[in-house]
């Protein structure tokens, strides 16, 4: 008789969705620019059809009436736990009434004692100029897409194909002068490395202008059209390559601290292979047992957000193709089939189960099924897959990063916080 292994069970799910730390608004497919790499443009194909559609404020309102419920539940664990609403797109400032009306409604209708909001907004900076003032005074997070310098930013054109860099830095820079203290403390940038900007690049125009370190992100390889794979390898730039061909890569390395890769596979390393690495109280006082439980690294599902599309889907990030969705909002109600969930996730885990257990990097795994190609198909393999061979030069490759950057295992310890 086959033995049912469950891995993940509808409470836990439950549980992680009663405690996660963000939701996230998909506040309109529409955008003003057309990207030549945009994750929702030609060269993508697992995203819902764009049709310059908005997300209702009722759905939206809806979700966080849910939500509360669960806040208010014995399922919460904790008293007084911050949580990030985020707004993204498309462009999010075209629908300004949408945001307007959910910052209102948490601020002041909401009436949610068990948590703290903080607000955030991933924008292209178009339309900063008339709505700065507004994310000022709601002490937004502000995350602007900009990948570098002029050349750099190329790939940023309008929907008329006319370069949109100075539109977004005149915008960038008049938010500057005008509110040079909200600038400096909830301003941060991300950039695309593609085949016409560099790490380097990139680093050296945000230090020198504006003193900041972006985020620097390579273009997704999931999800690319079969025919628009040469176009995609034409453009694609690695960033740990990128960055050993910098001419001061050891420098730029170490002030882009866990933004740069070397250093976040680093921490990764010492959070599952350092005995001095305690998650949390209970492993400090009760002792540390990690053991392996749950196939590949995938989170537990909204363990770390809650993603909620133009149309009302409701998935576990906005990286994860849309066909995936564990859930949908309309005005009234929120459809949201914990068993459903669990049971999807433990198939996909049971595919991967054998692979995983003989997989010699399994507690330092941070491959997600959503990532792991045809994961609907019966039969999947993982390509991160490590043998005793692979993992023993990954973990000699680790401990040279350490022998080469002695300043880093007390940085790490000292300055990372495991979440
Ligand atoms: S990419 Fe996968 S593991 Fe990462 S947050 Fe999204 S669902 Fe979770
Ligand atoms: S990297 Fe290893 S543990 Fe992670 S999903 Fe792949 S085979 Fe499983």
């Amino acid at each position: 008789m086959n033995k049912t292994i469950t891995y993940l069970k509808a409470r836990d799910v439950e549980i992680a969705l009663a405690n996660t730390p963000q939701i996230t608004f998909e506040v309109t497919d529409a955008c003003n620019l057309k990207c030549t790499y945009c994750a929702y443009g030609d060269i993508y194909s697992d995203y819902d059809e764009r049709k310059n559609n908005v997300l209702s404020t009722q759905k939206a309102i809806t979700f966080l009436d849910y939500l509360k419920r669960l806040w208010e539940s014995p399922l919460n664990k904790s008293y007084k736990k911050d949580i990030y609403v985020s707004f993204y797109g498309g462009e999010p400032l075209l629908n300004m009434h949408f945001i307007e009306k959910i910052v209102d409604y948490i601020n002041n209708e909401l009436n949610c004692r068990t948590r703290v909001f903080t607000f955030s907004i991933t924008t292209n900076a178009t339309l900063l100029n008339k709505y700065m003032d507004y994310l000022v005074q709601k002490n937004f997070n502000l995350l602007i897409s900009l990948d570098g310098d002029e050349a750099g930013t190329a790939y940023r054109i309008d929907l008329a194909g006319h370069p949109a860099f100075k539109k977004i830095t005149d915008n960038v820079n008049l938010l500057r002068e005008k509110y040079p203290e909200y600038f400096e403390q909830k301003v941060n940038f991300s950039s695309v490395l593609h085949n016409l900007n560099s790490v380097e690049g990139i680093y050296t125009f945000f230090k020198n202008k504006y003193n900041k370190n972006p985020i620097i992100s390579e273009l997704n390889d999931m999800g690319v059209r079969r025919e628009m794979k040469v176009q995609f390898l034409n453009i694609y730039n690695n960033s740990a390559e990128s960055l050993r061909l910098s001419k001061h890569s050891k420098k730029i390395e170490e002030d882009m601290f866990m933004k740069s890769g070397a250093y976040y596979s680093a921490s990764i390393f010492l959070q599952q292979y350092n005995e001095f690495v305690y998650k949390d109280y209970n492993e400090l006082l009760l002792g540390r047992k990690r053991s392996y439980i749950i196939p590949t690294g995938t989170c537990i599902p909204f363990g770390r957000k809650v993603y909620v599309t133009v149309n009302g889907k409701i998935l576990p990030c906005e990286r994860v193709d849309h066909k995936f969705a564990l859930g949908q909002l309309s005005d009234n109600s929120t459809n949201i089939d914990f068993e459903y969930i669990a049971k999807k996730y433990n198939n996909y885990y049971k595919k991967l189960d054998t692979q995983c257990k003989s997989c010699y990097n399994k507690q330092a795994c941070s491959q997600c099924i959503f990532y792991i190609p045809d994961i609907d198909q019966n039969k999947v393999a993982c390509h991160r897959f490590m043998s005793k061979e692979v993992y023993e030069e990954y973990r000699n490759n680790q401990l040279a990063f350490f022998a080469n950057h002695p300043d880093a295992y007390y940085k790490i310890m000292t300055e990372v916080i495991v979440k």
